[in-house]
């Protein structure tokens, strides 16, 4: 049986990712500190004979006892309102822990995938954005304790692929929904289906013309899962092109939720990029991947795991504040 390690398996992808690994037939190792992740996420997982959880936090030492043949690194903070929370431990589990877990790839001789980001482009000024293009990011704003972080841990992916000749694969992720996203993260999707259902009105921060393209979570496993197992070390785009405004979002939510709340704008965050839309010409290509669940199908699933929360889970919200 093969084994697998995913980091931040408590999380809303690395979750997704133990599921995945489990059906497919995998020993699956999670791992995770807890610090953004919830054990409710894989309390499922369990009982199962073929699921282990290490409570443990990645910058320090990894020890997995046995062999090992794979690892997905998808522990970090993943949205602005955790980074700005906890900005020394987004960089810290980028750069040390990505550290740990390439030595723990060479020790073991196995296949390490990292979760990268859109975020590496920062405020692009190529769009859509293709892998080819480097990326505009302020190293010391409010973002850049995630954005370089990334951009650390695929540099130093790169070279131990180069110098240890370690196998490596880097998934660049672009905005990603649906069910286990923390309602209180602060990002778009809960942000606006729970203020919805709550009855608040939507927050759209800036003029609301600035873009992003979302995708459901199906889509980006199946493409991560495809990576994994292609040949490709270069990093790979994830992600589904259909943009949209985000004041064209607020609308579809108010819409799906079939409520009747307003929208009110709000300043826009330091450093908030103003268009996002993956270029998935590479993974057509390489992976003969492209996302096949459509925005409404999507959201509507979403909306269904957002409604079976608890009251006190629904109202248990953090507003960002950046002004
Ligand atoms: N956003 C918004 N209202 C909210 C939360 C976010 O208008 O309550 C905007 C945010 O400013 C950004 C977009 O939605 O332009 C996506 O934000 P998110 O935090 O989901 O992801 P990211 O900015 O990292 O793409």
């Amino acid at each position: 049986m093969q084994k697998v390690l995913i980091t931040g398996a408590a999380g809303f992808l690395g979750s997704h990712l133990c599921d995945r690994f489990i059906n497919e037939g995998f020993h699956v190792i999670g791992m995770d500190n807890l610090i953004t992740g919830d054990l409710k996420n894989i309390e499922h997982l369990f009982k199962l004979e073929h699921f282990e959880f290490y409570h443990h936090d990645v910058t320090k030492f990894v020890h997995v006892p046995g062999k090992l043949d794979y690892i997905l690194h998808f522990a970090s903070p993943a949205s602005p309102i955790d980074y700005l929370k906890i900005p020394i431990q987004t960089l810290k589990v980028g750069s040390l822990g990505t550290h740990n877990l390439l030595g723990l790839a060479k020790e073991k001789k196995a296949r390490i995938l990292i979760a990268s980001t859109s975020e590496v482009y920062g405020d692009p000024l190529v769009h859509p954005q293709n892998e080819d293009y480097f990326g505009n990011v302020n190293t010391i704003g409010p973002r850049g304790v995630y954005d370089e972080a990334k951009r650390f841990q695929e540099s130093i992916t790169m070279a131990y692929h180069t110098y240890h000749g370690l196998e490596t694969r880097i998934v660049r992720i672009f905005n990603t929904y649906g069910p286990r996203m923390r309602l209180n993260d602060g990002r778009v999707v809960p942000a606006f289906i729970g203020q919805a259902l709550r009855g608040e009105d939507l927050t759209v921060f800036g003029d609301g013309l600035q873009t992003r393209s979302f995708c459901y979570v199906d889509d980006l496993i199946e493409g991560i899962y495809r990576l994994l197992f292609s040949e490709y070390v270069y990093p790979v785009n994830i992600g589904n092109p259909s943009e949209i405004t985000i004041a064209d979002f607020a609308e579809e939510i108010i819409k799906l939720t079939a409520t009747d709340q307003k929208v009110i704008y709000k300043p826009l965050p330091v450093n908030d990029p103003l268009q996002r839309q993956p270029d998935i010409t590479k993974a057509k290509e390489i992976l003969d991947w492209e996302p096949k669940i459509d925005r409404a199908e999507g959201m509507r699933n979403t909306l269904e795991y957002f409604k079976g929360l608890s009251k006190e889970e629904l109202h248990k919200s953090e507003h960002r504040d950046f002004s």
